[in-house]
């Protein structure tokens, strides 16, 4: 089958490898749709051992069921599926405290984290525990986005956010964009974003989110987001800088959550977190019950693929989206890659 991997020179090219077996008790997957996720950004020219040359990335995987091994019931082919990222080892501190999650042992079972295979493939085979119905009416390109909303709805679970509070976002991009979508199906509208990116900009605009330059926040800071203090700030750029603005932005007693994975140690004031107070948290991952809130929340038309998916490719075209993606000045979202599309 095709596959897009992880090449010698660190591109992502387009290969042929064995199509896995449907082994007993697991169910092989068509996949229709596959989102490029900031980890698989990361991971394309990562020294970390973990995503080694012929690594097949993907985790934010729908598609139709094409095989269902022995011993499996209630799934049958032609089912149409979202995939959750992985299988917890059910035996660690976290999966034992009911926190699965957090798996000590996530990544070696995640989908498309360098052991087990992702969803830049034709198919995968994956345990029927992952697998999520998708209802009559959604599409593989809106159903696409599932497994990011959940992250997103994750991280407002996270913040202590509610209607009528005043809400930044930092960082336009997938996951602020994900993040804004979430809290506006829980009615929590009062956002803007703070972004660099004009064309980032101009597209939340586009959804009706006022969006402010991070030149003027810096400039003048609070006074560039309006009239409240923030009580919620999500931190969704992963800059090194990003959690020190927030820490100076936020409201006293507010909360931060921070989603970004910032490549060096961030340096952030203290005294303005002890003075006002302030809530620190990350988010990481999402649950089974976040995937199927955000499916729901998909297929009663709350939240809008549309506004979110900016291009569905083949796998031969995500090489170049990985490039458009890290463009600083680029308009790409979020990209689906469609690995049964023709390349023309
Ligand atoms: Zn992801
Ligand atoms: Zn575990």
């Amino acid at each position: 089958m095709k596959v897009a991997r992880i090449s010698p020179d660190r591109t992502i090219e387009v290969a042929q490898i064995a199509e896995p077996i449907t082994a007993p008790n697991t169910v092989k997957v068509r996949v229709e749709r596959c989102g490029i996720c900031g980890t698989d950004l990361v991971a394309r020219t990562s020294p970390n051992p973990r995503w080694a040359v012929g690594s097949v990335l993907g985790h934010e995987i729908v598609g139709t069921v094409a095989e269902v091994g022995e011993g499996v019931a209630g799934w049958a082919a032609g089912d149409r599926v979202a995939l959750y990222h992985g299988s917890p080892c059910g035996q660690c501190e976290m999966c034992l405290s009911g926190r699965d999650y957090l798996c000590l042992d996530h990544l070696d079972s995640a989908l498309g984290h360098g052991v087990a295979q992702g969803g830049y493939a034709e198919h995968i085979v994956v345990s029927p525990a992952l697998l999520h119905r998708i209802p009559d009416g959604l599409s593989f390109d809106q159903a696409g986005i599932t497994e990011p909303l959940a992250i997103a709805f994750h991280g407002v679970n996270k913040s202590s956010a509610k209607p009528g509070d005043a809400v930044c976002i930092l960082g336009a991009g997938p996951i602020g964009a994900m993040t804004a979508a979430a809290l506006k199906a829980r009615d929590i509208t009062d956002v803007v974003f703070v972004d660099p990116n004009p064309a980032r900009r101009a597209l939340m605009e586009k959804s009706s989110y006022r969006a402010v330059d991070l030149a003027a926040v810096q400039r003048d800071g609070v006074e560039a987001l309006g009239a409240r203090r923030p009580t919620a700030i999500f931190e969704c750029t992963g800059h090194v800088d990003a959690a020190g603005l927030a820490v100076e932005l936020i409201a006293y007693n507010g909360r931060i959550v921070l989603q970004g994975v910032p490549k060096a140690a961030v340096l952030l004031s203290q005294y303005s977190v002890v003075q006002k107070e302030v809530e620190i948290v990350g988010s990481a991952s999402c649950t089974q019950a976040e995937m199927e809130e955000a499916m729901g929340h998909l297929a009663a038309g709350r939240v809008r693929a549309e506004d979110i998916v900016t291009a569905v490719v083949p796998l031969e075209r995500a090489d170049a989206m990985f490039d458009a993606l890290l463009d600083p000045a680029g308009d790409q979202l979020k990209v689906l890659i469609a690995p049964n599309m023709p390349a023309n």
